[in-house]
């Protein structure tokens, strides 16, 4: 390594080569202790660039009428939101030069579903059901952001989701615990790679798993509102996907602007310690969200920043995240003996850990150069990525034999989304517009003859006379979701619902293509639509993707990762509630049953709902022993063919439910899946296997185990069709 000349290669805390654990973990042992307290506390603070004052060109450090004391800003230990190489080359250099101890800055940012190449938003990607993809992309978008020098996302988000009206459901991946598990653990691996990876593989960065947790369970889907919900679905509902993540090698975790049971999870030393730390056993930094330590004082937690400091580092944090707090009251707190000095090497030694899992000890600039050589992005390469991934993403909603269409046929092209660009998504700004294909675009590419007609509310039925077929791209703008971008109506805006309705005088098929962040309510505009083609925010390649399935050249793939609801008054609205003691269907509803007097209770598509253009029968299920043990699976089998004209995919959905058991469960949740695609008249066995851990739930003793007896496996194509079998666990 000799790219560039930076001052700190003389430390070299880490070598890959010699180093053993214990000789490691000593080196950076003395080096806590030859740091000051303000050389820890600074250690354990992170600033944006702006806030150090760096637009001026000078680290001022300035926070309104506090000015930081200067060894804070000489040690600091970590940059928010750098721009790119340059400024973390610049700022690195400036760092080494200043720190007394030469400990390198680590850089953090949002990637959240790409860096130059923008991937579909993760509620897109959670629609591929398909992790392996989705660790893959997730790698691609490291690789980008590594050459720029970010050497942290903040990402996965593995919130659990269940109301469509929160901005954030565009940033998770739905609302199963399963399913955001695998995706979750996914893109851990995609960011860091297999363990040891990190350190030395020039394309890898760290990731940190967010918002810790039940930050999906704000009230009223408004963000940074207050959330309830018990231990029991902490542990059942918003854990396992953070689990699966620390499993997957997570080297840090963002605790939510949220509380539990009265605490904000910044301050919450259950969730910080007896959860984190001896539960899951998670050893990495706890970095809070921005501001966070601050908002105890305007949540009245703390009357002070000093004690704001002590609460959250005595639950269990480590660093603070652009509130200062810890600047302006750490010291206090420990010169008052409210925290303890090894309370705050622990935490820096955890810091140290990261920059050394890095390997910035070695290389404080971490293998810039290494990407020198590589093309810019978006590549040839990272635009296939992008492109499978939003084909994969789309879910078919309808189709009454309307798609694929010819690519001779004569298109219409039309509404509101039909031409742009702004379909990447939230969160991505570090894509281009300019680099995003618009669905006109990719059509065009594709087709024929493809007409664009701009202005939709001034136009005439007539117009539409000489077409075949219309297509109209409605929806969302991209920042109606993401952080603090939450809806009181999910319903699609009034005039596209209106415009819609024009079109059907046309006599022609309307096929709907709808960009969103998140579930809407299409029971308005579902009847007048022959297909529809539901496409999130599918990214840069959006309008080649979708061309794509248009032209029947890929088959669509993708299912519902939430409920969508009929109505925005429906919502919260998902599969796996609690049983209510109500009949469970429409159907046969008493006065008493739980439910609306102006609306069904079910949704207008379940979860795991999404065609595909064919049609594949499933067989009946073969099992090959009714009775589970301990040591012995059940294998099902079934049997899928294609019976018709067009390769088509199915995701063959296996949901397990008990029949009697110690605490209210769901009747049924997702446990694995297996997606398939099949030529016209192929046939596929499929077999899915049930262990005990898919019975096992979690109790009021907050343990998870399964129950003996009888319990019933669904294998089916979504939430609501599916064959059963009762089976019993001995
Ligand atoms: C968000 C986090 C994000 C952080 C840093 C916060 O406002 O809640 O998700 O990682 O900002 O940008």
């Amino acid at each position: 390594w000799a790219g560039l000349d930076f001052e700190g290669k003389a430390k070299r805390f880490y070598i890959l080569l010699q180093g053993g654990d214990c000789l490691e973990k000593r080196e950076l042992q003395s080096l806590v202790d030859k740091m000051s307290l303000k050389e820890k506390i600074g250690q354990l603070t992170q600033f944006t660039p702006q806030y150090l004052g760096r637009e001026d060109g000078e680290l001022t450090g300035i926070m309104g009428d506090f000015a930081v004391d200067q060894v804070y800003l000489d040690s600091l230990g970590s940059v928010l939101n750098a721009t790119d190489r340059n400024e973390v080359i610049a700022m690195q250099r400036e760092h080494l030069k200043k720190d007394r101890l030469k400990i390198p800055l680590v850089f953090m940012r949002d990637i959240i579903h790409g860096y130059r190449t923008t991937f579909p938003i993760p509620l897109g990607l959670g629609a591929t059901f398909a992790p392996q993809l989705v660790e893959e992309v997730s790698h691609v978008a490291g690789t980008e952001s590594a050459r720029e020098g970010i050497q942290v996302t903040f990402s996965p988000m593995a919130d659990l989701c269940r109301d469509a009206r929160w901005g954030r459901v565009m940033e998770g991946t739905g609302e199963d615990p399963v399913l955001n598990a695998q995706m979750a653990a996914a893109m851990v691996r995609g960011y860091q790679g297999a363990p040891g990876e990190l350190v030395k593989d020039p394309t890898r960065i760290a990731a940190c798993v967010k918002h810790y947790a039940g930050y999906g369970a704000v009230l009223a889907g408004r963000d940074y509102n207050n959330v309830d919900f018990s231990r029991l679905s902490l542990y059942q509902d918003y854990l396992p996907a953070f689990q699966a993540a620390i499993e997957a090698g997570a080297k840090l975790i963002m605790p939510a602007f949220t509380l539990f049971e009265g605490l904000p999870a910044t301050a919450s030393e259950y969730l910080l310690k007896k959860v984190l730390r001896e539960y899951l056993k998670f050893d990495g930094v706890a970095i809070s969200d921005w501001g966070s330590v601050g908002k105890l004082l305007t949540m009245h937690i703390a009357d002070s920043q000093e004690r704001a400091s002590e609460l959250a580092l005595n639950a269990g944090l480590d660093m603070d995240m652009m509130a200062g707090a810890f600047v302006r009251g750490l010291s206090d707190a420990v010169a008052a003996k409210k925290v303890a000095v090894e309370d705050v090497d622990r935490a820096v030694l955890r810091m140290l850990n990261l920059k050394n899992d890095l390997g910035l000890f070695e290389n404080p600039y971490r293998f810039i150069d290494a990407h020198e050589t590589l093309p810019p992005a978006p590549s040839s390469e990272s635009r296939r990525y992008a492109r499978v991934a939003a084909e994969k993403s789309v879910v078919l909603l309808k189709n009454k034999n309307v798609l694929p269409i010819s690519v001779k046929s004569h298109i219409a092209v039309t509404g509101p989304l039909a031409a742009s660009q702004r379909i990447l998504g939230a969160w991505s700004s570090y894509g281009k517009h300019d680099d995003a294909v618009s669905l006109y675009a990719g059509l065009k590419k594709q087709f024929e003859n493809v007409s664009l007609i701009p202005d939709p509310i001034s136009s005439d039925p007539a117009d539409y006379a000489n077409f075949d077929v219309i297509i109209v791209g409605l929806g969302e703008r991209e920042d109606d979701s993401g952080e603090s971008a939450c809806k009181t109506r999910i319903e699609l805006p009034e005039d596209q619902v209106a415009l819609i309705r024009r079109l059907q005088h046309t006599g022609k098929p309307i096929i709907g293509v709808i960009f969103a962040g998140r579930p809407l309510a299409l029971t308005n505009v579902v009847p007048y639509l022959d297909g529809l083609l539901y496409a999130w925010f599918p990214g840069t390649e959006g309008g080649n993707a979708l061309a794509n399935l248009i032209s029947g050249k890929a088959v669509p793939e993708g299912h519902l990762p939430m409920t969508f609801p009929r109505t925005t008054g429906q919502v919260p609205i998902y599969y796996n509630e609690p049983r209510n003691g109500s009949p469970a269907d429409d159907q046969h509803p008493t006065k008493f049953t739980s439910r609306y007097v102006d609306c069904q209770n079910s949704p207008l598509y379940p979860f795991g709902y999404g065609l595909s253009y064919g049609h594949i029968e499933y067989g009946k299920l073969q099992v090959n022993q009714p009775v589970l043990t301990d040591d012995q699976p059940i294998q099902i089998t079934v049997a899928v063919t294609n019976d018709s004209d067009y390769r088509s995919s199915t995701l063959v959905q296996c949901y397990v439910g008990s029949t009697i058991t110690s605490v209210v469960r769901p009747v049924s949740e997702l446990k694995s899946w297996v997606k398939v695609v099949l030529e016209p008249n192929q046939t596929d066995q499929v077999t899915l296997t049930i262990s005990v851990d898919d019975l096992a739930y979690v109790h009021s003793n907050l343990e998870r185990f399964a129950d003996k007896g009888d319990f019933i496996v669904r294998i089916g194509e979504n939430a609501e069709e599916y064959q059963e079998l009762t089976l019993t666990y001995q």
